[in-house]
């Protein structure tokens, strides 16, 4: 993976007393940190043995891309005691521009995650830049501290709910010359970067015979599209995708692809084996989505196989099939785009909210 220090390498937001009060203090907003709204000592109404002071979480949150932090944001804002743990390497951090969030269209992603970094931050959700290495699972999911959380740098912390945000990592085509342009002109996504090459020579390098699919789309953005049949034979398409990429004038070129070509830090072209060269200056390419879900594996989830990963079942607002976890974001599926991230950690959060609710007014009537 890019080392995020460039395109990533906004300080960590730590809420101290201090900031939060003067952010509350800026804001004006009727902002009171989760210590002073904690409702503990009101007893016969909700007891929260969760809130801060008791040393447990209501809630990690592991991972802090658009899912993670979009869920600390409605914890946060719910006065829920929430922890995200973030080991700072989103997906987009390749690309220097984010595209199709409505209002932040083209905005850098590493300035879209600082912006969210900043907005959890006045709501007293705390954030450390580290990695989750261990999740245990100690009752049934509904108690108090059943989750046990181990970071890299050794911190332990007990959480009564988790949401697991970790997103995925692209595995490249092991073609010299992918990965370093990889979120340039070496591109994945045409909805991400499609307009930005519009009416360019592209090129399309197969993957599978999935890969029709993939140079007929991008056809959307140029009528200029070279599918490189690269490992894929001719024979494995069939006569639908031949039929279809004549339509959409996709020129089908067999033979393997052995190295790019790049001259002033540009894509020129591609090299077959053959030494022949053709002219391209965007290569759209198939990554193998690997989702991070280890975590999630190790706690009992149930998992669906999927041609694109193996990822979670989850019910519409993300809760998988272990009480008390939630999944967001790439985490559970390799096509959810930075708005769906974003959308699925609120689901995700906004149960959670009331879930712990329930769970607090139930304690609170047994006693
Ligand atoms: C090159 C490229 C360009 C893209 N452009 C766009 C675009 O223009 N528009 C768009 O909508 N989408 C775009 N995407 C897709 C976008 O990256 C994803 O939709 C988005 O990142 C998903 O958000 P997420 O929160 O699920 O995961 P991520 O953003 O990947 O965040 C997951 C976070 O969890 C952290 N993490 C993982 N494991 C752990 C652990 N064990 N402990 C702690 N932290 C952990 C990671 O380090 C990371 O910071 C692009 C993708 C790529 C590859």
């Amino acid at each position: 993976m890019r080392q995020r220090s460039g395109t990533f390498g906004v300080e960590v937001v730590t809420m101290t007393e201090h900031t939060r009060n003067t952010q509350d203090t800026r804001d004006g907003q009727n902002i009171r940190n989760a210590r002073d709204t904690e409702r503990n000592g009101n007893a016969g109404r909700i007891r929260r043995t969760g809130g801060h002071g008791s040393g447990t979480h209501d809630v990690v949150v592991v991972g802090g891309g658009a899912a993670g932090l979009s869920a600390a944001l409605v914890l946060g804002r719910a006065r829920r005691r929430t922890l995200v743990v973030d080991a700072g390497e989103p997906r987009n951090a390749p690309s220097s521009h984010m595209q199709g969030y409505l209002s932040r269209d083209g905005m850098a992603p590493a300035e879209f995650l600082a912006a969210g970094r900043e907005e959890i931050a006045r709501y007293g959700v705390e954030l450390v830049r580290d990695r989750v290495t261990d999740v245990t699972r100690d009752g049934d999911g509904t108690r108090d501290g059943d989750f046990t959380v181990v970071l890299g740098a050794g911190r332990t912390v007990r959480a009564r709910r988790l949401v697991v945000a970790t997103g995925l990592k692209d595995e490249l085509p092991a073609v010299p010359g992918v990965a370093e342009r990889f979120g340039r002109d070496v591109l994945h996504c045409p909805f991400c970067h499609g307009w930005e090459v519009r009416d360019e020579p592209f090129g399309v390098l197969a993957a599978g015979p999935a890969s029709v699919h993939q140079a007929l789309m991008v056809s959307q953005w140029s009528k200029d599209v070279v599918l490189f049949l690269h490992t894929v034979a001719e024979e494995e398409l069939s006569g639908q995708d031949l039929r279809r990429l004549a339509a959409a004038g996709v020129d089908v070129v067999p033979g393997e692809v052995a190295e790019l070509l790049v001259e002033d830090d540009r894509l020129t072209g591609v090299r077959l084996a053959d030494g022949s060269v053709h002219a391209r200056s965007v290569l759209y390419v198939a990554p193998r989505p690997v989702p991070r879900t280890g975590l999630l594996e190790r706690l009992g989830a149930e998992m669906d196989e999927t041609p694109f990963g193996t990822y979670p079942v989850v019910d519409p607002t993300g809760l998988t099939t272990v009480p008390g976890v939630w999944a967001a974001g790439n985490a559970i599926g390799f096509a959810e785009q930075v708005v769906h991230a974003a959308s699925g950690g609120y689901r995700a959060a906004a149960a959670i909210v009331g879930d712990l609710l329930m769970a607090d007014l139930d304690a609170a009537v047994t006693g």
